[in-house]
């Protein structure tokens, strides 16, 4: 089966080809350069970014996976939750592309599919001596610089956001060179090597999945391959907002989150002590809300700190490892309670170097296996909701209407 997915709940235009359980084709086109300015998401720009880009974008990715909309047996595209106006985009264009192939269409909740993108990996060989983590995707899409600090007592309050730039970036993953050591890879069209995300569902396994994003923190229960249950969620801020409002408070760029985990790697995690919200609560619920707080008090009492870097690294760390605490402890433990033997982990945050180098430490010692999604699956993309939306067809799920509409407040239950 080959399917077109389109992705468009928040801040990234994606669209993908996914056939047979493989990614043919994967495109981003980020937003976040233009929201930066504005210190986060303003919802009819992102509505605006993504009309100007669905359709280059949807034209790239049937292009790099050498297909034309008539070899399209299905199209899926995200129905919820997100931003409303964002989704009715994507949505809408698909549910059109779909009548007019007279073809199935399927609306696919974003956090379903975070659910089953760890078990989308490369599946192609790397180059000898490449490091893994740099070849992945995901730090391709956007440029962080962390050394963009600025006091918010001097700069953050100054006068009218600088020009934007709205330069579109399409990201493939065909931008790896070609590997010495593997002549037969695949190619793409520029002569460079073409790595294949494939996803392994054989491998499969019950699951305590761990989802954590910008706007959502939550753990769930994958009980077997299409069926779960929410054990819990955040009560208020999601770790991802967590990250962005705290970098905030100390002058860093939006999102803060990637610039925080740099930062991090050259601070020491133990100089602060902040608070581990809810980690001793019996419930697998989450709450960062007076994280942010405490730290926003901290700042307050101790000003100074924000003009000398070592200490803003130290702040970075200190904040980063509460973070990670809270997640990796609730998660390890409701795995433990729920007798499964897998932890998965998917959504924006899953890309902090020091929660994936943690979930490892820890699953190692505990005897779990683990699956991280890869980091450009980390984010929003399209090959995830291709990959659940074909993994539901085949299963003969009923189809819905074609008239259903977007649900921005879709609940995984
Ligand atoms: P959403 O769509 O809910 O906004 P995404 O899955 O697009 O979430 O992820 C974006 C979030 O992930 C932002 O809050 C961002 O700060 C956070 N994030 C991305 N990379 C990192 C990182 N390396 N460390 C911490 N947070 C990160
Ligand atoms: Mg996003």
């Amino acid at each position: 089966m080959t399917l077109l997915a389109i992705e468009t709940s928040c801040d990234e235009t994606s669209a993908a080809v996914v056939r047979d359980g493989k990614v043919l084709s994967n495109v981003v086109s980020s937003q976040i350069k233009l929201h930066a300015e504005y210190g986060g998401v303003v919802p009819e720009l992102a509505a605006r970014e993504h009309l100007k880009n669905l359709l280059p974008v949807a034209q790239a990715a049937l292009s790099e996976a050498g297909i034309s909309s008539l070899q399209l047996d299905a199209v899926a595209a995200t129905q919820g939750p997100g931003l409303g106006i964002a989704l009715l985009i994507g949505f809408k264009a698909a549910q059109s592309v779909a009548f007019a192939l007279n073809k199935p269409f399927l609306g696919i909740n974003h956090h379903e599919a975070h659910l089953y993108s760890p078990w989308i990996q490369i599946a192609s060989p790397l180059p000898l001596g490449g490091d893994r983590a740099g070849v992945r995707g995901g730090d391709l899409t956007v440029e962080h610089s962390p050394f963009n600090i600025q006091h918010p007592t001097s700069k953050m309050a100054a006068g009218p956001p600088v020009p934007s730039m709205l330069s579109v970036e399409c990201s493939a993953l065909n931008v790896f060179q070609k590997p010495r050591s593997s002549p037969s890879l695949p190619l793409s069209s520029e002569g460079r090597w073409k790595p294949v995300l494939q996803a392994d569902f054989t491998s499969f396994q019950p699951n305590l999945s761990l989802i954590v994003s910008g706007g959502h923190t939550m753990l769930v229960l994958v009980e077997s391959d299409l069926k779960h249950r929410v054990l819990g969620g955040t009560i208020d801020d999601a770790a991802g907002e967590c990250f962005d409002k705290t970098g905030k408070l100390m002058g860093l760029a939006y999102p803060a989150g990637p610039i925080i985990d740099q930062l991090a790697e050259q601070g020491n995690p133990k100089a602060y002590d902040f608070p581990r919200p809810l980690l001793h609560d019996a419930n697998d619920d989450f709450s960062f809300s007076g994280l942010k707080t405490s730290v926003r008090y901290f700042i307050r009492d101790h000003p100074a700190l924000l003009d000398d870097r070592k200490r803003i690294c130290d702040l970075c760390a200190s904040v980063q490892a509460a973070i990670v605490e809270v997640l990796v402890k609730k998660t390890i433990r409701a795995a433990k309670r729920e007798g499964v033997r897998c932890i998965t982990a998917s959504g924006g945050v899953t890309c902090n170097r020091g929660l994936r180098t943690e979930l490892e430490r820890v699953c190692k010692q505990n005897g779990f296996t683990l699956r991280l999604a890869e980091k450009n699956l980390c984010t929003d993309n399209a090959a995830m909701i291709g990959i659940l939306a074909e993994r539901k067809l085949m299963a003969k799920m009923p189809l819905p209407a074609l008239s259903e509409e977007i649900q921005p407040a879709w609940q995984l239950a």
